[in-house]
């Protein structure tokens, strides 16, 4: 892939702190994108990182701190990436999401809540507030981080898939909205990665199991993906990023799988 595939183009990446996030803000600022970071974290906690991606092709590399489980995150998000960016985005990739483990007839209310905000409406809110500046300038990419879980279903899981789900589903309506525009929606629908959102369930595993941390990766990865491996966040990140250039123009409301093999069970 060409070094500066996106220069003159502007990304958010959601959520690009940590884990698959930041696999993807990488991507990006290796394809010569002018870049926004997004997460909780105060500027001064995220420097080294911010450093890091700077040393890679990005002509600038920003960083907007925003909770985005309210309207009025989200709304700070945008305008912010807006104005630091050159007053235009062109690439929203709404990656920020949460999970929570409890079977339904357990599981907290606000637990519900906070997951349908973050994984669901936020995507659809930053959707909502990007489109009518790249309908303006003909062109633009939304790439939905949806999950196997948009296609699958899985035990404690009821309020992550039903978001997920909900994710593809916005986004295969955003792409029938959009076609023609030069604007397109797509989901990645990732299998399992490494990062704080997995290994949290992994812990947890072990703890419950008694057994090592290793042996508990494995058993968890073995559920789902036909060899104990975990999907790479910067394979998603160049996933993004294709999705995001010119040959990618003509994919629009796809579901698309990078998972192992995990849903072609
Ligand atoms: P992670 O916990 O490593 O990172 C989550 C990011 O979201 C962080 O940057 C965090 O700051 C941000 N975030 C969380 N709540 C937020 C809020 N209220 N406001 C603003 N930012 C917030 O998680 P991850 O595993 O990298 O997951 C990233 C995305 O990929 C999520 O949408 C997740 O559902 C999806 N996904 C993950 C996996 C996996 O195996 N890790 C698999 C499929 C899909």
């Amino acid at each position: 892939m060409s070094a500066l595939l996106l220069s003159g183009k502007s990304v958010l990446v959601t959520g690009s702190t940590s884990g698959i996030g930041l696999g993807i803000a990488t991507q990006f600022a290796k394809a010569g994108a002018t870049l926004m970071v997004h997460g909780l974290e105060g500027e001064d906690q995220v420097a080294p990182l911010l450093a890091k991606l700077r040393s890679f092709s990005s002509p600038k590399v920003s960083y907007t701190q925003a909770d985005i489980s309210s309207e009025a995150g989200c709304s700070k998000l945008v305008s912010e990436t807006v104005s630091k960016l050159g007053n235009k985005l062109d690439i929203l990739v709404n990656n920020a999401g949460i999970q929570y483990t409890a079977r339904t007839e357990d599981y907290p209310s606000e637990r519900w809540d906070a997951v349908m905000r973050i994984n669901l409406t936020a995507p659809f809110l930053l959707s909502k507030a990007v489109l009518p500046g790249m309908y303006d300038r003909g062109w633009g990419r939304l790439v939905h981080i949806g999950s196997a879980h948009s296609m699958r279903g899985s035990v404690n899981k009821s309020a992550y898939c039903a978001s997920k789900h909900g994710v593809l589903g916005m986004s295969r309506a955003i792409a029938l909205e959009c076609a023609g525009t030069g604007v397109t929606s797509n989901t990645i629908c990732p299998g399992f990665a490494e990062t704080p959102l997995v290994l949290k369930q992994v812990d947890k595993l072990a703890e419950e199991r008694g057994i090592s941390k290793e042996a508990a990766k494995n058993l968890f990865l073995l559920d789902k993906h036909p060899t104990a491996e975990f999907v790479k966040p910067e394979n998603l990140g160049a996933f993004a990023v294709f999705l995001s250039s010119e040959a990618g123009g003509q994919v629009n409301g796809a579901a698309l799988s990078m998972d192992v093999g995990w849903t072609t069970r």
